[in-house]
C-alpha cells in the first residue's frame, strides 16, 4: 500500500481494542474524548508526535473529540515562548482542537476545592516534616515507610494550616499537603504521596496567586476529569502510577478517565528527551531547538521533513506496551517516498570541478529541457542553460579509475543528462597536484542525451552550466550521537560525550541551477543523485536561499530490510 494514501484501514491495536470495547459497552456513554497534554518546558519532539497522533488518531477514528491542555503546574520551568511553539507543530502536523485549548492552571481552584474534601473526608493532611524527612521515612521497595508524626492532625488543624499554605503564611518547604494511604503499600508511589507543595514563584498564566501549586499526580487525574477524557493516553512510565490516578478519582467520587499506557519511542542515534536536548541548546552542541539534527517538530520541519511523512512514519511504527527503539533509518525512509512524490528533480553540484567542452562554441547557450518529476508527470518540464564550461561532481572524475568506476575518466564518453554524451582528452591540474579543469569534447549528435547510432555509456552524470550557475551554500547533515543509544555510554562520561563531529557540514560554494535562486522558504527539490533538500527558513535571504540536505538518496533501510 503507497503510505501517501490515507489509511483507510484502521490499525489494530490494544487501545484499539479497550475503545470499541468501551463503546461496545456503553461505559463513557459510548464517546470518545482524548487529549495531548504537554507541558510548556520545551519542544515537542517526535516522541510527543506519537502520543499525540495516537491520541488524536483515535478520537478521529471514534468520532469523538480531543483536547490540547497545557500542563502548566510546575511555575519555574514553563514558558509561553513553548506554549506557541507547541501549538505550530501540532498544527503542522494538520491537527484542530478548535477551541477545546486548556490550562491545567485554570483548574487551580478547583484543584484546591477538591484538596479541600479529602483533607474534609480525612484523606489528606498537613505535614511538617522536612522534605529530607519525607524521604528518609518513605521506606524502601523492601522495607515499608514510617507514618509522618502528622498524619494524626486533626481535619479542623489541616483545613486551617492548609488555607495559611495558600494563603502565603510559610516558606517555601516548610509544610506540604499528603495524601493518607498506606506507607506499607508496596507501590512506593502510594506511600501518601505529596499532593501541594509552597513555591513562591510566579506563574506565567496565573501570575502570583498561588504560592503553592500541584503535584503531577494529583493535578493530572483531576485535570482529565474536568475536561471528561474516557481515555487518558500516556507513555509507559505512568503505569506505576495508575493506583495513584485511580484512589484520587475514586476518593472523590468524580468523572473517572482512564489511564492507558503505551511504550514510548525512542529512535538510534540521537536523544528526545526535552531536559537533554535543552542541555544539547544551552551548551551551544546544536543551533537552537529547531536545529535540523535534532528530532524535535521543528527541526524536522526545518531540515524538510512533509508533515505527511511523519505521519506515516508514526502509522507504521505502530503502538505496543513493549519498549522499543526505532531505527532512525526507518524515519529517512519514510520521508524519502514522500518526497520521492513530491519534489521537482533539479540539477546541483555540490563539490564543484570545471570541466571545459573544447569543440563547443565559446558564445553559444542552449537551454536543455529536463523532466521535473518523473513520478509526477503533471510536474511538467523546465529548460536548463548548456554551454561551454560546466561544473561536475569532484568524485564523478578519476584520473586512474578502478575496474568499477563507470564514471568519467580520461579516454571515457559519459552522459550528461538532458544534454549531450562528452569524451575526456585531458585534465590541467595545479602547483599542488590538485585537478582544476577537465577537458572534454562533445558529440553535437547525442542532443538530449542519446546516441543516433545507438552507442551506450556506462553513466549519466548531472551538471551545471558555470556561467549560469548560482553559487549557494548547503549544509548536510548526519547523524548527532556515535552511539546507538545513551545506554552505551560509558561509566564516568555522558551522552554529551559522543556527539558525532560530522554531524553537520556546511558547504559554502556550492553550484546550483538557476531555477533554484528562485526558490523559497520550505521548498523542497531533488539534487538528481545527491538526495532530498529543502530551503532553510532561517539562514536563507531573497534570492539566497541556503539549503539543507533532509536526506540521501541511499536507502539504509531497504538494506536492513533485506538482512
Ligand atoms: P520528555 O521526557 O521528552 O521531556 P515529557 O514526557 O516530559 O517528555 P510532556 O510534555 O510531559 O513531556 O509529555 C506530554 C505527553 O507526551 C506525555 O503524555 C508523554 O507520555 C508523551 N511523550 C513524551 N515523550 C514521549 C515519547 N518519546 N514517546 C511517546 N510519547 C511520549
Ligand atoms: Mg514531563
Amino acid at each position: 500500500m503507497s503510505t501517501n494514501e490515507p489509511n483507510t484501514e484502521l490499525r489494530r491495536h490494544f487501545i484499539r481494542d479497550i475503545i470499541e470495547a468501551d463503546i461496545a459497552t456503553g461505559t463513557f456513554g459510548g464517546k470518545v474524548v482524548t487529549r495531548f497534554p504537554p507541558e510548556p518546558n520545551g519542544f515537542l519532539h517526535i516522541g510527543h508526535a506519537k502520543a499525540f497522533c495516537l491520541s488524536y488518531g483515535l478520537a478521529e477514528d471514534y468520532h469523538g473529540v480531543y483536547n490540547l491542555r497545557f500542563d502548566d503546574t510546575n511555575p519555574v520551568k514553563e514558558d509561553p515562548r513553548f506554549v506557541e511553539a507547541i501549538k505550530k507543530d501540532i498544527k503542522w502536523l494538520g491537527f484542530d482542537w478548535e477551541d477545546r485549548e486548556y490550562y491545567a492552571s485554570d483548574y487551580f481552584e478547583q484543584m484546591y476545592g477538591y484538596a479541600v474534601e479529602l483533607i474534609k473526608k480525612d484523606k489528606a493532611f498537613v505535614d511538617s516534616q522536612t522534605l529530607d524527612e519525607i524521604r528518609k521515612n518513605r521506606g524502601t521497595i523492601k522495607s515499608p515507610g514510617t507514618n509522618s508524626p502528622y498524619r494524626t492532625r486533626s481535619i479542623q488543624e489541616n483545613l486551617d494550616l492548609f488555607a495559611r499554605m495558600r494563603a502565603g503564611e510559610f516558606e517555601d518547604g516548610a509544610l506540604v499537603l499528603r495524601a493518607k494511604i498506606d506507607m506499607a503499600s508496596p507501590n512506593m508511589l502510594m506511600r501518601d504521596p505529596i499532593m501541594y507543595r509552597i513555591r513562591h514563584a510566579r506563574h506565567h498564566r496565573t501570575g502570583d496567586s498561588w504560592c503553592i501549586y500541584p503535584m503531577y499526580d494529583y493535578a493530572h487525574c483531576l485535570e482529565d476529569s474536568i475536561e471528561g477524557i474516557t481515555h487518558s493516553l500516556c507513555s509507559l512510565e505512568f503505569e506505576a502510577h495508575r493506583p495513584l490516578y485511580d484512589w484520587y478519582l475514586e476518593q472523590l467520587n468524580i468523572h473517572h478517565s482512564k489511564q492507558i499506557e503505551f511504550a514510548r519511542l525512542n529512535i538510534t542515534h540521537t536523544v528526545l528527551s526535552k531536559r537533554k536536548v535543552e542541555t544539547l541548546v544551552s551548551a551551544g552542541v546544536v543551533e537552537g531547538w529547531d536545529d535540523p539534527r535534532l528530532l524535535t517538530l521543528s527541526g524536522l520541519r526545518r531540515r524538510g521533513y512533509t508533515p505527511q511523512s511523519i505521519r506515516n512514519f508514526i502509522d507504521r511504527i505502530g503502538v505496543a506496551k513493549s519498549l522499543s527503539t526505532v531505527d532512525f533509518a526507518l524515519l529517512e525512509h519514510t520521508v524519502r517516498e514522500d518526497l520521492n512524490k513530491r519534489s521537482n528533480r533539479v540539477m546541483a553540484v555540490l563539490n564543484p570541478v570545471k570541466v571545459i567542452i573544447d569543440n563547443y562554441p565559446a558564445d553559444q547557450t542552449e537551454e536543455m529541457q529536463a523532466i521535473n518529476n518523473p513520478e509526477n508527470p503533471e510536474a511538467g518540464t523546465r529548460l536548463v542553460p548548456f554551454s561551454r564550461e560546466l561544473f561536475i561532481e569532484r568524485d564523478d572524475f578519476m584520473e586512474e579509475p578502478p575496474k568499477k568506476f563507470y564514471r568519467l575518466a580520461p579516454g571515457r564518453e559519459v552522459r550528461l543528462r538532458y544534454a549531450y554524451f562528452i569524451t575526456c582528452t585531458h585534465v590541467v591540474k595545479d602547483a599542488s597536484g590538485t585537478i582544476t579543469e577537465i577537458h572534454c569534447t562533445y558529440d553535437p549528435a547525442t542532443k538530449g542525451g542519446n546516441a543516433p547510432d545507438g552507442r551506450k555509456v556506462k553513466a549519466t552524470m548531472h551538471w551545471v552550466s558555470a556561467a549560469h550557475a548560482y553559487d549557494a551554500e548547503v549544509r548536510l547533515y548526519d547523524k548527532l550521537l556515535t552511539v546507538e543509544s545513551t545506554d552505551e555510554v560509558a561509566e564516568g562520561k555522558t551522552f554529551m560525550d559522543y556527539i558525532n563531529p560530522n554531524s553537520l557540514e556546511i558547504r559554502s560554494h556550492c553550484k546550483l541551477e538557476p531555477s533554484l535562486a528562485k526558490a523559497a522558504a520550505g521548498d523542497r527539490f531533488q539534487f538528481e543523485r545527491l538526495g532530498y533538500f529543502s530551503v532553510d527558513p532561517v539562514y536563507s535571504t531573497p534570492g539566497r536561499p541556503v539549503f539543507n540536505r533532509t536526506a540521501t538518496l541511499r536507502d539504509e533501510w531497504a538494506k536492513l530490510r533485506k538482512k
